[in-house]
C-alpha cells in the first residue's frame, strides 16, 4: 500500500460525534478523588472522543457497544468503569476483560493496573492461552479481582472450575472485532454462559462488522451504541469511470491495479464467461485472484471467501449473483468490469466499498455500447459520471501487487476440537512467530485456515508440519500460490 492520500487504504479519523458540552475534564464523572487524582498523575488532563461518550453511559451502568479507531483510548474507558463498581474489600472476580491476543491482555492487564494504583489493593490476573495452567491455577486460587484473558484460557478455566464468576458484575469484549476474526464466537458464548446474567456487559471494537451487531445481541441488554467513525457514507466512496474499447477491458482492470495498488479488490462481471476470462488473464500477469460463481463446491467457495477475507487474495471476481448477501469488512476497492444494465445493482455494487474507517474507490469500465446504461445510472445517483483517461492509470510501483498474506490450510478442524487459539499457540509459542505476523485463523469442520505474514508462509508451514498442534502432528499446505513470492 503506499502511502499517498489519493490511494485507497488511507485511513483518515472522522470523529462524527462531537465532544460534549462542559470539556472534556474527567473530573464531570462520578469518579473517586483518588482514581481522579491518579488520572492527573498519569497525565490524562482530558478525555479522549471516545472516553467522553461512553464513560457516562458505562457509569451509568448501562450496557455498551463502542467503536472507534485504535490508539483512540478504549482501553481506559472500560477500565475506569469496572473499576469504579469494584469493592475491593470482596475479593471474588467481579470483572472479566475478554481480549483476542496475549499481547492484547498483556497492554490492557498493565493499564488497569496503573489506573488502579490509587485504589485498595486491587489484582488484576492475565489468563491467556499459551501458557501452562497450573502456575495460573495457583493463582487463582490466591484470589483476584479482575480477570483478563483470551477466550479459549478462560473457558478452560470455568469448565475445570479453576475460575468461578458468581461475583462477576462487568464483562467486557475487548477488541470485539479481531476476536471475532480470530474464530472466538463459540468461546466467547460459553464463556457468557458462565457468567451472572446481572451483569453490565460493555464491547469495545475498532471497526464494526455486521457481525458486531449480532454478537452485541446475544450478549449485551438493549445496549447503547457508540460509533465514533461514521458507518457507511456514500461520500467515502470515490467514484471514477473510464471509457475501454472491448479488447482492452480485461487489461484495464490490472492496470487499475497497479495504479491504485488496493489491498482487496471485489471485480464484478456480468457473466460467469467473463469473471474466468479475468481471473485468467489476472493469474497470467501474476496476480492472486479467484472467481467466485455459483459452480464452485461449498468447501470451495468457503476456501475463496476465506482467502479474500484473510487478505490473501488481492482480487475476488464474481456475479452479482455469487456475491449476494457477501459481507466483507475491508474492501479498498470495487471494479465494474461490465457496466450492469440495472442502476440499482450497481449502488449495491459501489456500496460495499467505503466502510468503516477506510475510504473506498469504485472504478467502472464502460466502452460505447454501455453509455446508456452509464446514463440510467447517472440518473438514479443525481450525479454525472467522473470521467478519466485510460492512460493517466501508471503503475505507481515496480514491485508486482502482492496480498500482504498467505493462507495455510491444516488438516483438521472442530470435528479434532481444533480452537484458534491452539493455532495461535503452535505458532507463537511453539515455532517462535510474533502474533502480530498472524492474520484470522478460520476453523471449519475438517480443516483450519490461517493466515500468515506472506514473507513467513513457507517457513510457517514447514515449522508447524515438524510441530504438534494440540499435541498432535498435523498435515498442513499452503492453500495461497505464492508465485512470486
Ligand atoms: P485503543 O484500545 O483504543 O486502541 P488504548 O486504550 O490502547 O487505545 O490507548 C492508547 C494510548 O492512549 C495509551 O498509551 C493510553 O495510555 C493513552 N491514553 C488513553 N486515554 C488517555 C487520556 N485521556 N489522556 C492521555 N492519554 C491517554
Ligand atoms: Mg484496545
Amino acid at each position: 500500500m503506499t502511502t499517498s492520500s489519493d490511494r485507497p487504504g488511507s485511513t483518515q479519523a472522522r470523529d462524527t460525534a462531537p465532544p460534549p458540552a462542559g470539556g472534556l475534564s474527567f473530573d464531570r464523572l462520578p469518579l473517586a478523588p483518588a482514581l481522579l487524582a491518579n488520572l492527573q498523575r498519569l497525565g490524562y488532563l482530558e478525555m479522549t472522543p471516545i472516553q467522553a461518550a461512553s464513560l457516562p453511559v458505562a457509569l451509568s451502568g448501562r450496557d455498551l457497544i463502542a467503536q472507534a479507531k485504535t490508539g483512540s483510548g478504549k482501553t481506559a474507558a472500560f477500565a475506569l468503569a469496572l473499576l469504579s463498581r469494584l469493592e475491593a474489600r470482596r475479593f471474588e472476580v467481579q470483572a472479566l476483560v475478554l481480549c483476542p491476543t496475549r499481547e492484547l491482555a498483556d497492554q490492557v492487564s498493565q493499564e488497569i493496573r496503573r489506573l488502579a494504583r490509587a485504589e485498595e489493593n486491587v489484582k488484576v490476573l492475565s489468563l491467556c492461552g499459551g501458557s501452562p495452567i497450573r502456575p495460573q491455577v495457583a493463582s487463582l486460587e490466591h484470589g483476584a479481582h479482575v480477570v483478563v484473558g483470551t477466550p479459549g484460557r478462560v473457558l478452560d478455566h470455568l469448565e475445570r472450575g479453576s475460575l468461578q464468576l458468581a461475583a462477576l458484575s462487568t464483562l467486557v469484549l475487548d477488541e470485539a472485532d479481531r476476536m471475532l476474526d480470530m474464530g472466538f464466537f463459540d468461546d466467547i458464548a460459553a464463556v457468557a454462559k458462565h457468567c451472572p446474567r446481572e451483569r453490565q456487559t460493555l464491547l469495545f471494537s475498532a471497526t464494526y462488522p455486521p457481525e458486531i451487531g449480532q454478537l452485541g445481541r446475544q450478549f449485551l441488554r438493549d445496549p447503547q451504541e457508540l460509533k465514533l467513525q461514521g458507518g457507511h457514507a456514500a461520500s467515502k466512496i470515490r467514484e471514477r469511470w473510464y471509457e475501454v474499447r472491448e479488447e482492452d477491458r480485461l487489461h484495464t482492470v490490472s492496470r487499475l491495479l497497479d495504479h491504485y495498488r488496493p489491498v482487496s479488490t471485489l471485480a464484478f462481471c456480468n457473466t460467469r464467461q467473463q469473471c474466468r476470462d479475468l481471473v485468467d488473464v489476472l493469474s497470467a500477469q501474476g496476480y492472486e485472484a479467484l472467481a467466485l460463481h455459483g459452480e464452485l463446491e461449498q468447501r470451495e467457495r468457503d476456501q475463496v471467501l476465506i482467502q479474500f477475507a484473510n487478505r490473501s487474495c488481492s482480487v475476488l471476481v464474481a456475479t452479482d449473483v455469487a456475491a449476494r448477501g457477501l459481507d466483507i469488512a475491508q474492501l479498498e476497492a470495487v471494479i465494474n468490469v461490465d457496466v450492469t444494465a440495472e442502476p440499482e445493482v450497481h449502488v449495491h455494487r459501489i456500496g460495499r466499498t467505503g466502510r468503516a474507517d477506510q475510504d473506498g474507490w469504485a472504478f467502472s469500465l464502460a466502452s460505447l455500447d454501455e453509455m446508456g446504461r452509464v446514463g440510467n445510472i447517472e440518473l438514479l445517483q443525481g450525479r454525472a459520471s467522473e470521467w478519466h483517461p485510460v492512460n493517466e492509470l501508471k503503475p505507481a510501483s515496480e514491485q508486482p501487487l502482492l496480498p500482504p498474506m498467505a493462507t495455510l490450510q491444516i488438516l483438521g478442524g472442530r470435528k479434532e476440537k481444533i480452537r484458534p487459539g491452539d493455532v495461535l499457540g503452535a505458532l507463537t509459542q511453539d515455532a517462535g512467530f510474533a502474533a502480530t505476523q498472524i492474520g484470522k485463523i478460520n476453523v471449519t469442520e475438517f480443516s483450519t485456515y490461517v493466515a500468515v505474514e506472506r514473507g513467513v508462509a513457507r517457513e510457517a508451514v514447514s515449522r508447524l508440519s515438524a510441530g504438534k498442534v494440540k499435541g498432535r502432528k498435523v498435515k498442513v499446505r499452503l492453500l495461497s500460490e505464492l508465485m512470486r513470492g
